[in-house]
């Protein structure tokens, strides 16, 4: 069996010992079954939070949520989460229970659940299984716990978690639950954008191209990216789980403020909202040897390679010359132009602003060929050119 498995059964074993119930719950059994990596282990008892906090007195604990009855240990580095049994009711916001409350019963505990596999519990080598999780798990669906129209008014995240998870799996989706998916798909609107964010990433991580096909099926692919074209769904297909470059194919055929404003609305971070946008703004159905160099030079090697496997991806073959390029000895950025502001300050020019120019144009003149990146020679080229004619 799994090491950390095995390491929440003797953590959730000392519960036992001072006479609790304890049960390792949620994705980590779940997991287990279905034979994948475990992340994180959770347990739930009927030992209130202080309880808990004293019979594990001699372990480090970090209070994450005592209020709700959550109390996380340490062993070994490896963390504990470990929760009172709870039951939840009233969500008058459509996403958070009004009220939490202890329950002396695991039973209540399972059934607040979203899915049935996710609500499986394991106690001293035995499963309980009231909703038929392990069935479900074996016949590769997604279902609610309990009526899904419900479950999704009380909490519209549960759209997106069953989502991820047939994706993630491979899972179907119930046939009562996707239908009441389609009836609230509006609901959505509830659910902040950052967990839309959280979901959505780990759903186009695990499979991109489904990821659409999933979400367009329930038809609620524009009350996720609203207002923006999605192209080359294809494509997706053949990538590998490159959130920029997955995203950049998506967007592909937007323009740069568009994309930036929808990655922006989904909370994406500044660097990924950069990356993305400078592969959709430096895609070319053709590249001279100039425009690789120029793109490298302006966007540098990583997001240049992306915007190369994008290339590929789109295309179906490799870019010719990109690689040859990349190993030749043009600069592959500002800093490595061999002259500098100071350089030119010494030729006579004053202005900062002369100097920023005539800076720009031995970029330009570098990149396309016509003078080496060497400081002499270009120093010879300003003062020819500033002979014939004015920068
Ligand atoms: P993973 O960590 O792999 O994403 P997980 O199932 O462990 O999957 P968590 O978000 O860590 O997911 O939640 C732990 C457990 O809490 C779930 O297995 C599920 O039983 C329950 N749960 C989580 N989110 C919800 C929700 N929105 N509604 C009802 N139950 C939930
Ligand atoms: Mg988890």
């Amino acid at each position: 069996m799994n090491k950390l498995f095995k390491q929440g059964i003797k953590i959730a074993n000392i519960l036992e010992d001072n006479g609790y119930e304890a049960y390792i719950v949620g994705g980590s059994v779940r997991d287990l079954l279905l034979n994948r990596q475990i992340n994180d282990i959770d347990i739930t008892t009927n030992a209130t939070p202080e309880e808990i906090e004293k019979v594990y007195k001699d372990f480090k604990q970090i209070d994450i949520g005592k209020k709700f009855g959550t109390i996380k240990i340490l062993d070994n580095n490896d963390e504990f989460e470990i929760t009172t049994f709870r039951s939840e009711k009233g969500y008058s916001d459509g996403r958070h229970p009004d009220e939490v409350s202890f329950t002396k019963s695991i039973y209540d505990d399972l059934k607040r659940r979203d899915l049935t596999i996710n609500s499986i519990a394991f106690r001293n080598g035995e499963i309980y299984d009231p909703f038929n999780g392990k069935k479900d798990i074996k016949n590769k669906v997604i279902k609610a716990v309990g009526n899904p129209e419900e479950r999704i008014k009380e909490d519209a995240l549960r759209i997106l978690r069953a989502v991820r998870f047939s994706i993630q799996l491979d899972f179907k989706i119930d046939n009562e639950l996707k239908e009441a998916i389609k009836r609230n798909k509006n609901r959505l609107d509830l659910v902040s954008k950052e967990r839309i964010n959280e979901e959505l990433n780990k759903m186009l991580i695990a499979n991109p191209f489904k990821t659409i096909k999933t979400l367009k099926e329930l038809d609620i692919l524009n009350n996720i990216f609203t207002n923006i074209e999605i192209k080359n769904i294809n494509k997706l297909k053949n990538i590998d789980k490159d959130i920029h470059e997955i995203l950049a194919i998506m967007f592909l055929t937007n323009n740069k403020d568009k994309v930036e404003n929808t990655l922006r609305d989904l909370k994406y971070s500044n660097n990924d909202i950069e990356v993305i946008s400078q592969i959709v703004e430096n895609y070319r159905e053709n590249y001279s040897r100039y425009e690789l160099r120029k793109m490298i030079f302006n966007i540098g090697i990583d997001n240049s390679k992306k915007t190369m496997e994008v290339f590929k991806i789109i295309n179906g073959k490799e870019n010719d010359n990109f690689e040859e390029i990349l190993n030749n000895n043009f600069p592959k950025s500002r800093k490595e132009i061999a002259i500098s502001g100071d350089d030119i300050k010494k030729l006579g020019f004053k202005e900062g602003k002369e100097i920023g120019s005539i800076l720009k144009v031995i970029e330009e003149e570098i990149l396309k060929g016509n003078v080496e990146n060497d400081k002499e020679k270009i120093k010879n080229f300003i003062l020819e050119r500033i002979f014939y004619e004015n920068f």
